[in-house]
């Protein structure tokens, strides 16, 4: 990770090669932060730790905003503190570990796994921490236990895997996966005050790209769910990983 990007009064945002995945680092009180998402490879998240050194900023707590592998890294560089995570999604982290350690075994290697995944249920609806207020917003769309933090003092939502300009709506496969995937649009699109958005994977956008992304993924659900969906439709689904994934969408609801 070479640089951090200021994208709001005290959220900062760095953005590795690997799949467009960013971290962002939200500052507190007296040197404080709050570390949501640090990834991916393991040199991105020293080199994340080494920009905070050098901004004398030192994490007080994390956040992960689901567990996927790609979003409960950790160094010890980052420091001994709480990584919070919604008790659904801190459940699943534990029940899912082999899984995950076998993720980030093959696409990003040498991490330390005693860190790895390290999640503490956070059942309370704001990050305890003393910067500013960090507010929970809870779903199951993508998976189970999903958590977005909204920062109402500076209109940023840090949406985890959801409104993402390069990535489609990538379903969970239990129950529901449409309705679900809608619920959570819905508590985000209820959000008051979005002026930018942070995609976990992705750039990040204004208040205006937060509604369209919001109508894209509306898009995409209904074509989905009507069969309709055609080529070129959805400038997302392209024709490498998200094509396969899309093609396994459509047989989870069509199949
Ligand atoms: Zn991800």
């Amino acid at each position: 990770m070479r640089a951090l990007t200021q994208v709001a009064p005290g959220v900062l945002v760095a953005t590795a090669a690997l799949y467009t995945t960013t971290s962002t680092v939200v500052v507190g009180h007296g040197g404080s932060c709050l570390v949501v998402d640090p990834a991916v490879t393991v040199a991105d998240v020293a080199g994340l730790a080494a920009l905070l050194a050098g901004r004398n900023l030192r994490p007080q707590a994390g956040w992960s905003t689901h567990p996927h592998w790609d979003h409960v890294l950790w160094c010890s560089q980052l420091g001994d503190v709480p990584r919070y995570a919604t008790p659904a999604g801190a459940a699943v982290s534990q029940a899912e570990r082999a899984g995950l350690i076998e993720g980030v075994t093959a696409a990003a290697p040498g991490h330390d796994l005693e860190l790895f995944g390290r999640l503490t249920p956070l059942a309370q609806k704001s990050v305890p921490w003393d910067g500013p207020a960090a507010l929970v917003i809870e779903h199951d769309a993508h998976e189970v236990g999903h958590g977005a933090l909204f920062f109402p003092d500076c209109g940023a939502l840090l949406a985890g895997d959801m409104l993402s300009d390069i990535e489609i709506p990538l379903l969970y496969a239990g129950d529901d996966p449409v309705g679900r995937y809608r619920a959570g649009l819905e508590k985000l699109a209820a959000v008051q005050g979005v002026r930018v958005v942070v995609p976990g994977h992705g750039h990040v956008g204004d208040s205006g790209e937060f509604r369209r992304r919001m109508a894209a993924d509306l898009r995409y659900l209904d074509a989905l769910e009507s069969g309709t969906t055609a080529a070129g439709q959805d400038e997302r689904i392209g024709t490498g990983w998200l094509r396969a994934e899309h093609d396994r969408q459509f047989a989870l609801v069509h199949g």
